[in-house]
């Protein structure tokens, strides 16, 4: 017997596992190249040569004990300090290792900050649409989950809203900009907004409102869209970051959570953090990623190839009459669904070999998302589906 929580966790992504398989299933019919998998955010675009060549060199230059040796479960000092000197040229910081918390990616970082933060009942708040683990994540440590209605004309936040859900019992609020699924970025002047609004609930409580920012996307930004820097914002800021998309390396596991200097607690916060990935049983990140991280400093994927593909499937949606936010970031568009029951709706795309993911799954009907982390041609030859799933609703 298992657990009643996993017997349900394990139910609810069925439906995730169901998709694998149709995938798997029509492409052994109709040949891989005829199927138009959207549904999965597995990156497309290779990782830098330099990563590599920084692997080699980390395994061939480094002592063997020096390398593969338990680290402190923060991470490897020094690379935590050069990850500090980073933000200190990027950002104007004042940061050092104490700042950083190295971990298996940006899951982990989640996790070990809700850990550090939660008792149950604690209220974490989140802006629907929403990547969907976030849920597990919250509960996984007793915490409760209340949901920012969308604002769906732009999906930027819906600050009304947002004010109106912040409670007594709200110890954190969690942003994912570039987002998913709807690729939009949040504006400096959002930002400000929020934490005003944090700052003036945080005074009249008196209980701190922790700001998480999840970045595993920051890198992902086309045209001349910037990125704020949210600790710059709100001095309760914990940025959760990964390398999984912006060097194409999810499998590899690695990430950090960076805690802002002037954060209410700051000793105290660092101090668990470093237990919570402990106990958690991540224990520490990856040895050898860490180690190859000062190779690498700023570089990214090559973003044009996201870009190149987002314009295409932007053009190609609005040509064909769906109707969507142009995304400005990460490799997800969202548009609304052609029927009011998108699972419908994604169901019905099957009949034309695409596979896109119910914007149910994001906590907002009405809309499906479709990841364009595929070739450029999977989307150009994805046209004719698409204008028949539009022919097909439009009679
Ligand atoms: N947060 C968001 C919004 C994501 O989309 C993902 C992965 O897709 C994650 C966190 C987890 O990223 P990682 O692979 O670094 O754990």
């Amino acid at each position: 017997m298992i657990s009643k929580k996993m017997e349900s966790l394990t139910a609810s992504s069925s439906l995730i596992r169901a998709m694998f398989e149709e995938g798997k299933k029509l492409a052994s019919i109709y040949g891989a190249e005829n199927v138009y998998d959207f549904s999965l955010g597995n990156p497309s675009v290779e990782a830098p040569e330099a990563v590599k060549e920084a692997a080699i060199k980390v395994l061939t230059e480094t002592k063997p004990m020096a390398l593969h040796g338990y680290p402190n479960n923060s991470g490897f000092e020094d690379v935590r300090l050069y990850l500090a000197n980073l933000s200190n040229k990027r950002h104007g910081t004042n940061y050092n290792e104490r700042n950083y918390v190295l971990t298996t990616g940006a899951a982990a970082a989640l996790n070990i900050i809700f850990k550090t933060l939660l008792n149950a009942g604690d209220e974490v708040v989140v802006f629907t649409p929403y990547f969907s683990e976030y849920d597990n994540y919250i509960e996984n440590y007793g915490g409760t989950v209340v949901r920012v209605a969308p604002n769906t004309e732009t999906f930027q936040p819906n600050m009304e809203d947002f004010a109106s859900k912040l409670t007594a019992k709200t110890k954190a609020v969690i942003i994912n900009t570039p987002n998913n699924p709807t690729g939009v970025i949040y504006s400096a002047e959002t930002l400000t907004k929020m934490a005003d609004i944090l700052n003036s609930k945080q005074a009249e409580t008196g209980n701190p409102i922790y700001l998480i920012s999840d970045e595993p996307y920051r890198e992902l930004v086309y045209g001349d869209t910037k990125i704020p820097f949210v600790p710059d914002f709100y001095k309760n800021t914990f940025v959760a970051y990964s390398y999984s998309k912006s060097l194409s390396l999810p499998g590899e596991r690695i990430g950090y959570v960076c805690v802002n200097t002037a954060a209410d607690d700051f000793e105290l916060i660092t101090d668990a953090l470093n237990i919570a990935n402990r106990i958690l049983g991540f224990v520490n990140a990856p040895t050898i990623w860490q180690r190859v991280l000062p190779y690498i400093g700023e570089l990214s994927v090559d973003v044009s190839i996201y870009e190149k593909n987002r314009n295409k499937v932007y053009s190609m949606l609005r040509e064909l009459g769906y109707e969507c936010v142009e995304p400005e970031g990460a490799f997800y568009v969202f548009p609304k669904s052609l029927i009011p029951d998108d699972k419908e709706f994604c169901k019905a795309a099957k009949e034309f070999n695409i596979l896109i993911v119910p914007g149910s799954s994001f906590g907002c009907p009405g809309h499906f998302r479709l990841s364009y982390c595929v070739s450029y041609d999977t989307i150009a030859n994805s046209y004719e589906g698409f204008k028949k799933l539009k022919e097909k609703y439009s009679k």
